[in-house]
């Protein structure tokens, strides 16, 4: 995740080829991975950590089970990490869970270091 949320897919971006193609099965995933990769920068949508076809996995913002369809601007890579906590939430539903979570944190921790006075 950004500081400003979860990125959101570059539009300018073209969608792979090899949709257009014919190509189908392991092949068409793997085109269509390689250019999720490309358009999000080789990066977890949700916390930034770098990877790469091997360490990161293709997400659906809005899980299918959810509505979402397969469509590619519905498509993300994410790390194991956050694939897995994320599970069933949409994009924008764990983003906000996420940026909850650290405000709570951060407001535990100055009540912490104020005496509880913030
Ligand atoms: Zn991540």
């Amino acid at each position: 995740m950004t500081r400003d949320g979860p990125r959101r897919p570059r539009t300018t971006h073209p969608v792979p080829l090899a949709v257009y193609a014919g190509v189908r099965g392991p092949e068409l995933l793997a085109a269509i991975r390689a250019s999720v990769l490309a358009r999000d920068g080789s990066a977890c949508a949700y916390c930034g950590q770098p990877g790469d076809q091997w360490t990161l996995v293709l997400t659906f913002a809005v899980p299918r089970s959810r509505g979402g369809t397969g469509a590619w601007g519905n498509l993300q890579v994410a790390c194991a990490g956050c694939h897995d906590e994320k599970g069933e939430q949409t994009a924008v539903e764990f983003a906000s869970r996420r940026l909850c979570s650290s405000l709570q944190t951060l407001r535990r921790k100055l009540a912490g270091s104020s005496g509880g006075v913030i």
